[in-house]
């Protein structure tokens, strides 16, 4: 493992995030959302901080639950479910609370006997058109599963499509049919991700007992286009950080890198930092992208490399081999960075391969 290039997770940032969505929706319980190996700050450590502060960990996968029930004594449910006999069966042992959204999975619920001790989640599909039953067969799954198969408990649920895109109407139209649906059931309910918890007040009703299911914000991103987590009150729990390795300097006219795609348009400084697209760093990053070199922004020239990338150092004083690069998080948004990648901080955050250590920091 190369001790120049890690993702540093900040402990203090996570307990930041988690008490800005105590604090935005007091009513509600806390499911943290830690798919995806925590969106790749490593589950283990994100879910020892955050345990104090929320009150399930939800994440899309048996497997996923299985190794977090290991070490975890919080409640875990699985938003994708189970998907045989024999994952009902492991997640009834285990006491995993699943997501039930097909109607494959009611069958199998059917002519399990084990239902009584299982925290269910009924998801409805209020016009994602991915996972949950529709509409019209909404009263008929609720009724078999609160009528016959019983659960511990049982949870209505959707999921919003386009609660990151302020400007739409399609939040507002599904938060109204989802709100209609559970009227008058008195179960506990839970309709919004992080931009629901941000934006949408009317996604999180006092009427019933609500779940919020933040995943983004706790890790300090922000799921709006154009603004970042710090700009939203938030942290950024992930700094990614590598160094200078190689210093060179070019004449006008010179190429930089694989294709020879970016070329000098003056005697330019080239300082070469230890990552690349092995690394996860996404190698759609485009010339301009920024990197912090020393705390100061110095753009990416040329291609991404498997092993590295190229900066243009002309404009940043006094830079040496072995000086630090932040390729995102504090003093950086790693939205930022996403936006010249043409991609979204999520994909960024779980792309980081297992050849990043993660270290933890307070
Ligand atoms: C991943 C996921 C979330 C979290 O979404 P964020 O945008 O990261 O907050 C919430 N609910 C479900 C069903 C998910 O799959």
């Amino acid at each position: 493992m190369r001790q120049s290039c890690y993702a540093e997770i900040s402990l203090s940032a996570l307990h930041h995030n988690a008490r800005v969505v105590r604090e935005k929706i007091p009513h509600a319980k806390i499911a943290a959302v830690v798919k995806a190996d925590a969106y790749g700050h490593g589950v283990k450590t994100v879910v020892a901080a955050l345990e104090k502060h929320v009150d399930l960990f939800a994440v899309a996968y048996l497997e996923e639950a299985l190794e977090l029930r290991l070490s975890c004594q919080h409640p875990i449910l699985v938003l994708e479910g189970f998907f045989d006999q024999q994952e009902l069966e492991v997640a009834a042992k285990q006491n995993i609370a699943c997501v039930v959204h097909s109607a494959y999975q009611l069958a199998l619920l059917e002519s399990f006997p084990c239902t009584e001790n299982m925290d269910l989640w009924l998801k409805v599909d209020t016009g994602m058109n991915r996972l949950g039953f529709p509409l019209g067969e909404f009263q008929k799954v609720y009724m078999a599963l609160s009528a016959n198969i019983k659960p511990r408990s049982l949870t209505l649920m959707s999921h919003l499509s386009s609660a990151d895109e302020l400007e739409s109407d399609v939040s507002a139209r599904q938060i109204s049919v989802f709100n209609k649906l559970v009227s008058g059931k008195n179960k506990a309910v839970s309709l919004s991700n992080s931009a629901g918890i941000m934006a949408w007040p009317s996604a999180n009703t006092e009427q019933y007992p609500q779940w919020v299911r933040p995943g983004i914000m706790l890790y300090g991103c922000t799921p709006f286009d154009n603004s970042s987590g710090a700009e939203d009150g938030l942290q950024a729990a992930m700094t990614l950080r590598s160094t200078i390795i190689g210093l060179r300097e070019i004449e006008t006219g010179e190429s930089v890198g694989y294709g020879a795609t970016w070329q000098a348009e003056r005697p330019s400084r080239i300082g070469v930092v230890a990552i690349g697209y092995g690394d996860g760093y996404p190698r759609h990053a485009k010339t301009g992208t920024p990197v912090l070199v020393n705390g100061q922004r110095a753009p990416l020239v040329g291609r991404v490399s498997m092993d590295m990338i190229t900066v243009d150092l002309t404009d940043v004083e006094g830079v040496e081999i072995g000086d630090a690069a932040i390729l995102w998080g504090q003093g950086l948004p790693a939205e930022e960075v996403a936006r010249h990648a043409g991609t979204i901080s999520y994909e960024l955050l779980t792309g980081i391969t297992a050849r990043v250590a993660r270290r933890v920091a307070e």
